[in-house]
């Protein structure tokens, strides 16, 4: 099991309260804990934050680029198994949002950025698509829609709860990234891309495990990486695309669902759902029902 710890600062440490808060009871000076699949999150009002776990390595890489310091020896993820020169090539990327929220879909997207439009990109903001506010992401992700080809699948709550009863969520991911990149690779053929990145979620022998007995599985020149949008400006571009689909996803069910939905699986969200149980709607149109969100709100509902 491993152990990795990060210092942050004191509005990183707020964000992180925000994504990984938990009912979980609280060991002595901890802000925040948080149980997740194969790693735990605990962050202390002293601005450090430990993650325990197999998975710590991947989720403690997650923050690592905005942290003081880290005893991890996973510094910001060498590059070493990309080819030299990467960053300019022609590479068609993929990346997902949604999984980490309670309400709304799991979106997957993947957009072919080719060597000469890469300027461009740079050029609209992409680069930095982890500091853009919403607005910015609708303003650029419009833009890599209307001239870059890209493929979007948005599972909605109510395809989502029907898939995870066959598939884990990572699987279903694993599903959703191949589905997109195919469809990419049929809209530029016969042009091929470079090489295909995929931002990590699992390793690439999970992933391809988790494809098999698939008919069309997309696996020439794939390349894996955790924050791969620094890799590659195309995982960037999708990532932006992706979250442009999911922001229009959550104002829909939002207008639905009569109330505004809440991004994240904490206790807003909980507050909100409990809301909708007691209006008698149905929450399987908005939410990941596997999530541990829906015991906890049927029970305080029936309390
Ligand atoms: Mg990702």
């Amino acid at each position: 099991m491993s152990t990795i710890v990060l210092k942050v600062k004191a509005d990183i440490l707020a964000k992180m309260k925000e994504k990984y808060e938990s009912p979980a009871s609280l060991p002595p000076g901890a802000i925040f804990k948080s149980k997740l699949a194969g790693v735990t999150v605990t962050g202390y009002h002293t601005g450090k934050v430990m993650f325990q776990g197999k998975k710590a390595d991947m989720e403690a890489a997650r923050w690592q680029n905005q942290a003081v310091v880290s005893n991890s020896s996973a510094k910001a993820p060498a590059a070493a198994n990309l080819p030299a020169g990467f960053s300019g090539m022609s590479v068609l990327g993929s990346d997902e949002v949604g999984t980490g929220s309670y309400f709304g879909p799991l979106t997957t997207a993947a957009v072919y950025a080719p060597h000469d439009k890469l300027t461009q990109l740079k050029e609209w903001g992409v680069q930095d698509s982890k500091k853009l506010s919403d607005p910015e992401i609708v303003k650029i992700a419009k833009k890599i829609c209307a001239n870059y080809s890209y493929h979007v699948l948005n599972l909605d709550p109510v395809d989502y709860n029907r898939l995870i009863q066959q598939y884990n969520q990572a699987q279903l991911k694993a599903l959703s990234h191949n589905f997109v990149l195919g469809k990419v690779l049929e809209k530029i053929a016969p042009q091929k891309p470079d090489a295909i990145l995929i931002d990590q979620f699992v390793s690439p022998t999970t992933y391809f495990k988790y494809l098999s007995g698939q008919p069309d599985i997309v696996k020439n020149h794939v390349y894996f990486h955790i924050q791969g949008e620094q890799y590659h400006l195309s995982v960037a571009a999708a990532s932006i695309v992706a979250r442009y689909y999911y922001l229009q996803s959550m104002d829909k069910l939002s207008e639905e669902a009569g109330i505004t939905l809440p991004i994240g699986a904490g206790n807003e969200a909980d507050q909100i759902a409990i809301k909708l149980l007691k209006r008698h709607q149905d929450l399987g149109h908005f939410v990941k029902l596997h999530f541990a969100n829906t015991q906890k709100v049927k029970q305080a509902i029936h309390q």
